[in-house]
C-alpha cells in the first residue's frame, strides 16, 4: 500500500487532528450552546480506536497528530495510555490543545508521554470576561495550568485566542505582553461560524486578524517569518524577542491551498475539510475489524479523492456547517 497521502489537489497530507472526546469543562460562546447535548458513550471512538486511527495516518506517512475535542484532558484514559501514540514509529510531533484547566495535573504525564508542544486557548487575562466568554471557566486554575506547563519544559506553548469584538478585543496588546513576559507564543483567531451559536451575531463581533495586527503594531514592528508548515497560521515576531505572535484568518485569508490536514471526529468520521461536509465514517471499520490497521488505511487513503478544493464560510449566512466546533476537533 501506498507510504503517503495526496489529494486530487496535489496536496499532500501529513497532519491529522483527532477529537478525543466531544464534552468538556467550559462552555466557550464561540464554540458551543449553553445547553450542549453530549454524544452517547457507546458513539464514540473507545481509547484502543482512537490508537488504532493514529498507527493507520502515521503508517500513511502523517507525521504529526493534534488531539483536540471538546477538552482531551477531560477523556478519561486519555493521558494514561498516550505514550502508545506518542511512541509510534515515523510520527515527528504528538500535539495537544487544551484549555488548561486540568494542566496542573496532567502536564508532567503528557510530557512524559512525548508531547512536544502545547497549545493552551485563553482568551482574557480578565477574571470576569474570561467567565463571560468560557461561560463557567476560571481563570486562575488556567494561569496556574499554563505555569504548571512551562516548568515542564515543553518545546513551544502556544497561546489560542478568539477575538471577539466588544468581548476581548481591548486585550489584544495585554495578551501580547503577557506572553512576552512567559516566553511563549500566541496565535489569534478569527472566529469561524461553526455550529448554531445564539450568544452573539458573529458578523457584529467579527474582528478581522489585520484590526489585531494594527493593534500590535502600534507597540511593535512585526516581522513575517516564512512559512515552515502549510497550514492556515502566519506568524511574526518581535524585534529582539523569541515570542511569535500568529494569525489564524479563515475569513480574511483563504489558506485552502496549502491545507496539509484532515480531521477525524471522536465518533470516527473523517472530515476532509472543516467547511465542508465530505467524509468518510471509520467507525463500522473500527467496529468490524477491531484492532485491524488495514482496512482503515485503505478507508483513508481512499477518501483522499474527496478532499474538496476550499472551504466556503460566510459571515453574512446562516451557518452551513451546523456541527459545532467540539465535535469537529478545532
Ligand atoms: N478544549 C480545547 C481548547 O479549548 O483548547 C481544545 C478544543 S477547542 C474546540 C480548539 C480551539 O478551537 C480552541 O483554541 C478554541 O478557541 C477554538 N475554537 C472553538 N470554536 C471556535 C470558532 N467558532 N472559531 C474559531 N476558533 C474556535
Ligand atoms: Fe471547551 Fe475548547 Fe470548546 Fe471552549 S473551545 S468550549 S474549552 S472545547
Amino acid at each position: 500500500m501506498q507510504k503517503q497521502l495526496i489529494d486530487d489537489f496535489g496536496r499532500r497530507v501529513d497532519y491529522v487532528r483527532i477529537s478525543v472526546t466531544d464534552r468538556c469543562d467550559f462552555r466557550c460562546v464561540y464554540c458551543m450552546a449553553e445547553e450542549m447535548t453530549f454524544l452517547p458513550r457507546d458513539s464514540i471512538m473507545s481509547i484502543e480506536e482512537i490508537q488504532l486511527v493514529a498507527l493507520a495516518f502515521v503508517e500513511l506517512g502523517v507525521s504529526r497528530i493534534r488531539l483536540t475535542g471538546g477538552e482531551p484532558l477531560v477523556r478519561r484514559g486519555l493521558v494514561d495510555n498516550l505514550h502508545k501514540i506518542g511512541q509510534l514509529d515515523g510520527l515527528q510531533e504528538l500535539l495537544i490543545t487544551t484549555n488548561g484547566s486540568q494542566l496542573v495535573r496532567h502536564a508532567k504525564a503528557l510530557k512524559a508521554a512525548g508531547v512536544k508542544r502545547l497549545n493552551v486557548s485563553l482568551d482574557s487575562l480578565d477574571e470576569a470576561k474570561f467567565k463571560a466568554m468560557t461561560r463557567i471557566g476560571k481563570l486562575p486554575q488556567v494561569l496556574e495550568g499554563l505555569d504548571a506547563a512551562i516548568k515542564e519544559g515543553f518545546e513551544r506553548i502556544k497561546i489560542n485566542a478568539v477575538v471577539m469584538r466588544g468581548s476581548n478585543d481591548d486585550e489584544v496588546l495585554d495578551l501580547v505582553e503577557f506572553v512576552r513576559d512567559k516566553g511563549i507564543d500566541i496565535a489569534f483567531i478569527e472566529e469561524m461560524p461553526l455550529g448554531t451559536i445564539e450568544s452573539h451575531d458573529r458578523a457584529l463581533t467579527f474582528c478581522s486578524s489585520d484590526d489585531v495586527r494594527e493593534i500590535i503594531e502600534q507597540r511593535y514592528a512585526l516581522t513575517h517569518v516564512p512559512q515552515q508548515t502549510a497550514g492556515p497560521s502566519r506568524y511574526y515576531t518581535m524585534p529582539g524577542h523569541s515570542s511569535r505572535i500568529g494569525f489564524i484568518s479563515p475569513h480574511s485569508h483563504n489558506f485552502c491551498g496549502d491545507c496539509n490536514r484532515v480531521r477525524v471526529t471522536v465518533e470516527g468520521r473523517l472530515l476532509l475539510c472543516l467547511g465542508n461536509e465530505h467524509s468518510v465514517n471509520l467507525m463500522p471499520l473500527l467496529r468490524a475489524h477491531p484492532g485491524q490497521v488495514e482496512p482503515i488505511k485503505e478507508a483513508i487513503v481512499n477518501a483522499m479523492s474527496l478532499k474538496p478544493e476550499k472551504h466556503h464560510f460566510d459571515l453574512h449566512e446562516k451557518p452551513q456547517i451546523l456541527r459545532f466546533m467540539n465535535a469537529t476537533g478545532g
